[in-house]
């Protein structure tokens, strides 16, 4: 097929797109990783007072291939970091992270030699949540965000324009 057919997203692609995103933002399946009183937090979103069953997120996966999005709920010791890049590099793309705290995000009151400032250290964050805690409102909002970066994402699109710059064989956009 001739890169010619792919130079832009057009009716058929965005239709295709548009399903296939309709499917992963219905199933974002979280991989819950807590780990100090976020985490308890985090539990609470889970459980069936906030429902998180209505986005399709209601499947807890305790293993990385079968997670979409990380959520690292409290602090990060530096003694962890290892493990919590290997989650990360174990889940499959695409894939999501949600650093749920001011632990997660900054570190928090923790600004000692062996806690981690902020995960984004060592892995990308999609969405933030503030506070020490956060409500689970606030965890089901960036869940919220997460579906709604789905919406606008582009994984045909994307991947033929991976595959044109790979024919090209050149590193630019
Ligand atoms: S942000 Fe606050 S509640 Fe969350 S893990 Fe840190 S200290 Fe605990």
């Amino acid at each position: 097929m001739s890169n010619e057919i792919i130079k832009g997203p057009g009716w058929i692609l965005t239709k295709l797109e548009w399903l296939i995103n309709w499917g992963r933002k219905r199933s974002p399946w979280p991989l819950p990783y807590g780990t100090a009183c976020c985490g308890i937090e985090m539990m609470a979103a889970l459980a069936s007072g906030y429902d998180m069953a209505r986005f399709g997120a209601e499947r807890p996966s305790f293993s990385p291939r079968q997670a979409d999005v990380l959520i690292e709920a409290g602090t990060i010791t530096k003694k962890m970091v290892p493990i919590l890049r290997r989650i990360y590099d174990q889940m499959a793309e695409p894939k999501w992270v949600i650093a749920m705290g001011a632990c997660a995000c900054t570190g928090g009151v923790f600004r000692t030699y062996s806690t981690l400032q902020g995960i984004d250290q060592v892995i990308p964050v999609d969405v933030y949540v503030p506070g020490c805690p956060p409500r689970p409102e606030g965890l089901i909002y960036a869940l919220m965000k997460i579906i709604e970066k789905i919406e606008k994402d582009h994984p045909l699109y994307n991947k033929a324009k991976e595959f044109e710059r790979s024919e090209r064989g050149c590193a630019c956009s």
